[in-house]
C-alpha cells in the first residue's frame, strides 16, 4: 500500500505490474482465495478507474515459497511462472477466481500471463480464464471479463509476437528477464553483472521488433521491466512506439519530466542513430550525452561522466 499511495501521488495512471506473489511469499501457507480476494481488492480499488494489471504467480527461478519448495539445478530455466501454476490448475484457479470476485463494481482488472513461451500455454491459460469468469458470473457476481495479456520475456516469444498478440489484448515486455534470457546472463549473479545490459543492441533490436510486430495486428504493447523507469530507456521505447511504460513509483517523476520535454521526433533520431552502434556501453554513453544535452545530466549516475567523452568519438 506504501507503493500504491507514492505511485497515486506522483501521477500513476494505473499499475502496469502487479506481481502477485508477494502476497504469497510473505505467508508460510498458500493464501485462501478469501485472502488473495482481500489483497487484490485493496489494490483495484486504489486505482479504480484507472487499470490494474495483476500478473498470475510468477514463482520458480529468483522467486520462492518457503511452502512449496522447486529444487532444480538450473531454476532459472525449470519450473517458473506459468509452467508452474497449469502443472497445478487449482493454484491458477483458485486466484483467478479471487481477482475476478475482486474486480466486482470495479471492473479495472487486467490479468497476465508470466513466462510464456509458446502459444498452447496461452491458449490452456485462457480456456482456465473462461472457465472461472462463467463460474463467477453463475455464483451471482456481476463481473466482465477482464482484459488478457501476456508477458514477453522469453526470446521465443519475441518469434511469435503477430500469433501471441492475435490470442490475447495486450503485451508487457518484461525486460529484465528478456535480458537475461537473451544474452544468457543470470540476472543475479554479480560474476557476469558487466554482461547484464539492456542496452545491448540485441536487446534494443528485440524490443523494436515487438513493438513492431504488436501493432502490426493492432495490439498495445507496454514495457514492464526495470528499462522504462531508467530516463534514456524510457526515451528509446517511446521512440519505438511503446504504448505504456511501466516503473517503480520513485522513477515516475524523473521519466515524466524526460519524456516531456522532448519531442517524438527528436528521441527517434537518438534511437535511429544508437541503433547503428554495436557496443552496449557505447550505446549507453550515447543516451547519457543526448540526456546531458537536453539539460537532464542530473538524472546520470555519478561516476558515469567520463562515458560522455566516449560516446561523442562514437558519434563523430
Ligand atoms: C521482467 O522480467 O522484466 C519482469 C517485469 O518480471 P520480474 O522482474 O518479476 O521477473
Ligand atoms: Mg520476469
Amino acid at each position: 500500500m506504501t507503493d500504491v499511495v507514492r505511485s497515486l501521488s506522483h501521477g500513476a495512471e494505473g499499475i502496469g505490474l502487479y506481481r502477485t506473489e508477494v502476497p504469497f511469499m510473505i505467508k508460510d501457507r498458500f493464501p485462501s482465495e478469501q485472502e488473495q480476494r482481500e489483497y487484490y481488492r485493496e489494490q483495484l480499488e486504489a486505482f479504480a478507474p484507472n487499470p490494474v494489471t495483476m500478473r498470475t504467480l510468477d514463482i520458480g527461478g529468483d522467486k520462492s515459497l518457503t511452502y512449496f519448495p522447486i529444487q532444480e539445478e538450473n531454476p532459472f530455466l525449470g519450473w517458473r511462472g506459468i509452467r508452474v501454476t497449469l502443472d497445478h490448475p487449482e493454484i491458477f484457479l483458485v486466484q483467478v477466481r479471487a481477482m475476478l470476485k475482486a474486480s466486482e463494481g470495479l471492473n479495472n482488472l487486467q490479468i497476465m500471463l508470466p513466462m510464456i513461451s509458446n502459444i498452447s500455454e496461452v491458449e490452456e491459460s485462457l480456456h482456465l480464464i473462461y472457465r472461472v469468469y462463467h463460474e463467477v458470473r453463475e455464483e451471482g457476481y456481476d463481473i466482465h471479463m477482464p482484459k488478457v495479456g501476456v508477458m514477453v520475456e522469453i526470446p521465443a516469444a519475441v518469434y511469435q509476437i503477430r500469433e501471441l498478440a492475435d490470442r490475447v489484448d495486450f503485451l508487457s515486455v518484461g525486460s529484465n528477464d528478456l535480458t537475461q534470457y537473451l544474452l544468457a546472463v543470470d540476472r543475479n549473479n554479480p560474476r557476469v553483472a558487466q554482461l547484464y545490459h539492456s542496452y545491448h543492441p540485441a536487446v534494443l533490436q528485440a524490443l523494436v521488433r515487438i513493438a513492431q510486430d504488436a501493432h502490426v495486428v493492432g495490439k498495445p504493447v507496454g514495457i514492464c521491466g526495470e528499462l522504462a523507469g531508467d530516463p534514456g530507456g524510457a526515451l528509446l521505447l517511446m521512440a519505438m512506439g511503446y504504448d505504456s511504460l511501466s516503473m517503480n513509483a520513485a522513477s515516475l517523476p524523473k521519466v515524466k519530466s524526460v519524456i516531456r520535454s522532448v519531442s517524438r521526433e527528436w528521441a527517434m533520431q537518438l534511437l535511429e542513430d544508437v541503433l547503428l552502434l554495436d557496443s552496449p556501453h557505447v550505446i549507453k554513453s550515447c543516451v547519457d550525452l543526448a540526456l546531458r544535452n537536453a539539460g537532464f545530466g542530473r538524472y546520470l549516475r555519478p561516476g558515469k561522466s567520463n562515458t560522455v567523452a566516449f560516446a561523442e568519438k562514437a558519434l563523430s
